[in-house]
């Protein structure tokens, strides 16, 4: 007779094959978006029918199957995660991690559209901090970013997580000729309510209908003019991701800067995404994808999903290799972030 061994408690984690430990997982809950953001999607997006997504308990199991195997942080994202139907009760069920002590950190990354109504609910689930995507201050630019979004509402939502005690996170994407003037005061004003502040470089994801040579404004040359204004301390904070921190003494704040193009951030990457139809890609800039959909729903039991994931950590790559110049204007990779999560 087979002896069932139980290994509670045994956690082997998911080392890669460049010795990376995977404790970061970003998950794309929909595809969907209340925004269509210039640099993120084209006007007339086709989404996936809602027969192909992963259902709210097959994400939980997911999600759940990789905390097992030692991810320590999780976070939601899309599309915009707050525009799925129920989503609460996604939060609701992965919270069971916290109180374990198994997950230290359940976040998510929202345009903020809906933190008004559901900030309390978050805090409620355990939720501390939340990243909130912003790149202007001025509600007609925000308009002709965003195309759909209300500024108003965006800043309520803020207004609401503080309230509730969350700690935010602005990530703003540097847009060159939108936002590059602003940068300075959205950097003040984000530093007076107790907010970071992360720039992000557009990176070529998808066709979004535009040159992205028209968009992409490098961080350094951002860097250099804040450099005139700003006093900027380097600082050794790390979050294993593609952000490098500095302080400005001027504010006290802290000010992160995301630029996969012009600094390679990948040999100490840390995580992988999984789209909402259950897709793995083990590398943000690369097309080699894992299936987890299939096991998922071949067997009630983990046995199939956790050799998939197993083999999918085995393929992660080295690391990403996008170009934007005038010779490649054309995405690196063609989906667009709202699928795989930024
Ligand atoms: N809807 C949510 C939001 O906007 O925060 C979550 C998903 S969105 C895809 C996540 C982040 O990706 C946002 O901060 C957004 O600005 C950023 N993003 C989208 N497309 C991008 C691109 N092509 N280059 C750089 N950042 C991008
Ligand atoms: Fe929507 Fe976020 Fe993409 Fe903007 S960046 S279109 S808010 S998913």
């Amino acid at each position: 007779m087979t002896q069932i061994v139980p290994n509670h408690g045994i956690r082997r984690p998911l080392i890669d094959p460049f010795a990376r430990a995977i404790t970061y997982l970003r998950v794309s809950v929909t595809d969907r978006c209340d925004f269509r953001c210039v640099y993120c999607m084209s006007e007339n997006m086709n989404f996936l029918p809602k027969a192909d997504l992963l259902t709210l308990e097959e994400l939980d199991r997911l999600c759940s199957a990789f905390v097992a195997r030692g991810v320590r942080k999780l976070r939601l994202t899309g599309g915009e995660p707050l525009v799925r139907r129920g989503i609460m009760t996604l939060f609701a069920s992965l919270s069971r991690h916290l109180a374990s002590g198994d997950l230290e950190e359940l976040t998510l990354t929202t345009n903020g559209s809906q933190l008004a109504k559901y900030a309390p609910m978050l805090a409620d689930h355990g939720v501390r901090r939340v990243n909130v995507s912003l790149d202007t201050l001025d509600p007609v630019k925000f308009r002709a970013v965003t195309r759909w979004g209300e500024l108003d509402k965006v800043l309520a939502g803020i207004d609401a997580a503080q309230q509730a005690g969350l700690r935010i996170k602005i990530n703003a994407v540097a847009l060159k000729g939108v936002n590059e003037d602003e940068i300075p005061s959205l950097i003040t004003w984000a530093h007076g309510r107790g907010m970071e502040l992360t720039l992000i470089e557009v990176m070529p994801l998808g066709d979004v209908g535009e040159g992205r040579l028209d968009q992409y404004l490098p961080l350094s040359m951002v860097r250099a003019r804040l450099a005139e204004r700003f006093t900027i301390e380097d600082i050794p904070y790390r979050t294993g991701g593609p952000a490098r921190y500095v302080r400005l003494a001027e504010t006290g704040g802290t000010l992160g800067f995301i630029t996969p193009l012009t600094h390679n951030f990948c040999e100490s990457c840390n995580r992988v995404r999984i789209t909402c139809t259950g897709t793995l890609y083990m590398c943000l800039g690369q097309e080699d994808a894992a299936d987890l959909r299939a096991p998922l729903r071949a067997s009630e039991s983990d046995n199939l999903l956790d050799a998939a994931i197993e083999d999918a950590i085995a393929r992660k790559p080295k690391g990403h290799d996008f170009i934007i110049d005038r010779r490649h204007q054309r995405p690196a990779v063609g989906r667009h972030m709202s699928v795989t999560g930024g």
